[in-house]
């Protein structure tokens, strides 16, 4: 961000402003009708905790963009070492003439992601991509081809992540046939399960459908969102992932953490696998990894990693050089700053406030999270019946507003919060106290 742009919510058109509206009319003459977006308002300038739009309005911003300026937008660290390396050379493709900084990211990741054995990491383009990639690595690993994932997964929109997201519409409806081999079991989901439905009764009711609709001896892998992301930010009940890990090392399974939405420090960890001393054969990361340059990785254990014959991974752009040293500036930025710890404060602020607003509406149902990846899931008042108008009708006054804000969830009704961690507390706090007061106005 340029040292201009000012940390504070300013209004000064209707939201949207006139240049955003002919901008919009622009978008809907050239750009695919399927590319939606979630503000009706366009960006000229972002950093800190602010984006600003092409009329000059500033917004708060709790969604970075889906979790991937967690270090902010155009990170101080992350914008010099992006323009020496734009300066040097752009490409050669690291398949044709390798360069130092892929190599570098690779020994970062293979350092900082969970379990000290060894590991070897893959670089890709985007999340999806790196998926399909450890379900390849961990097919080619154990000679089998069966992949399990979750209710309300998200993994993705290539075909073979189509095949593993759970939900239909907006990201599967008309666009199968799928990819073979996925199948889904339930997860703990510790709001709508029964009382008595613990971590470890949720992993015994999960591995029941695995051992009895899959099969161990046909499974390659277990693929899951520690925290999941899109489908509700949904954390599953203490002891869940720990048992299903166990499961899949005593039967020969790779298990596979999808921290595409949950690394880099978002949830007050490195890794949010890391709050339960889980250690995933092979992790996949992205979104956070390089302070908004698409990259993607795939890190895990190197005997699993190595199984593939020379040439059978890869990709064009596959960690592309400014991607890598933007990914490098941000894990220094990460480690240098504190964000770790940051994100932990973020926590501790937001859930202080969302919990006390939630004890003078019940329509609040649940507000969950770690660190700043914290949501809260609306229901009709009195019941736990999924109220997605509510969703939909305070995400879009926070927008009017000045604050950025996004809906996920299965059912549509779970507002997320994903602040960069370059956010001030001041800007925090009056994020919250608009929602507060949009939550006090809001019927649905
Ligand atoms: C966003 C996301 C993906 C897909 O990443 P893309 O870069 O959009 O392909 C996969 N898994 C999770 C958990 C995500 O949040």
């Amino acid at each position: 961000m340029s040292a201009s742009l000012e940390q504070r919510r300013h209004l000064v058109t209707a939201i949207p402003g006139p240049r955003s509206v002919e901008l919009m009319a622009r978008k809907s003459a050239a750009v695919a009708h399927g590319i939606g977006t979630t503000m009706p308002v366009f960006a000229v300038e972002a950093g800190g905790g602010v984006v600003k739009d092409v009329d000059g309005n500033s917004f708060i911003d709790l969604g970075s963009g889906i979790a991937v300026t967690t270090v902010g937008n155009s990170a101080p660290r992350v914008v010099e070492a992006v323009q020496q390396q734009v300066a040097a050379f752009t490409h050669t493709c690291f398949m044709v003439t390798p360069y130092e900084g892929y190599v570098a990211v690779a020994e970062a990741l293979n350092r900082l992601t969970p379990g000290d054995h060894e590991k070897r990491s893959a670089l890709f383009n985007s999340g999806a991509e790196a998926v399909e990639n450890a379900i390849k690595i961990a097919r080619v690993h154990t000679n089998k081809q069966a992949v399990v994932v979750f209710d309300h997964a998200y993994h993705g929109r290539t075909n073979l992540t189509m095949a593993m997201t759970a939900k239909s519409m907006p990201y599967k409806s008309g666009f199968g046939p799928f990819a073979p081999e996925v199948y889904r079991a339930p997860l703990s989901y510790p709001y709508r399960d029964e009382k008595d439905v613990d971590g470890t009764v949720a992993a015994r009711r999960a591995i029941t459908v695995i051992e009895k609709q899959v099969g161990a001896g046909n499974l390659a892998a277990v693929v899951i969102e520690p925290i999941q992301g899109e489908g509700g930010f949904i954390v599953p009940a203490d002891g869940f992932l720990p048992a299903i890990a166990q499961w899949c090392t005593a039967n020969g399974v790779v298990f596979i953490a999808d921290e595409v939405q949950t690394g880099f420090a978002r949830t007050g960890a490195l890794f949010a696998c890391d709050h339960e001393g889980v250690v995933p054969d092979l992790i996949v990361t992205a979104k956070g990894i390089a302070g908004g340059l698409p990259l993607s990785a795939v890190t895990g254990r190197a005997d699993i990693m190595d199984a593939s014959h020379v040439g059978g991974l890869g990709g064009t752009y596959g960690g592309n050089p400014l991607a890598c040293a933007a990914a490098l500036a941000t894990i220094e930025t990460i480690e240098a700053d504190g964000l770790v710890e940051r994100a932990a404060q973020i926590e501790r602020l937001m859930l202080d406030r969302l919990h006390r607003l939630q004890a003078d509406d019940d329509r609040l149902g649940d507000v969950r999270g770690r660190g700043a990846m914290i949501a809260v899931e609306l229901v009709r008042s009195g019941t736990d019946e999924p109220d997605a108008d509510l969703a939909r009708i305070v995400a879009t006054s926070a927008h009017q507003a000045g604050v950025i804000v996004l809906t996920c969830g299965t059912y549509g009704n779970v507002l997320r919060f994903l602040p960069p961690l370059a956010i001030s507390d001041e800007l925090l706090t009056e994020a919250l106290d608009i929602l507060t007061d949009i939550f006090k106005e809001a019927t649905s």
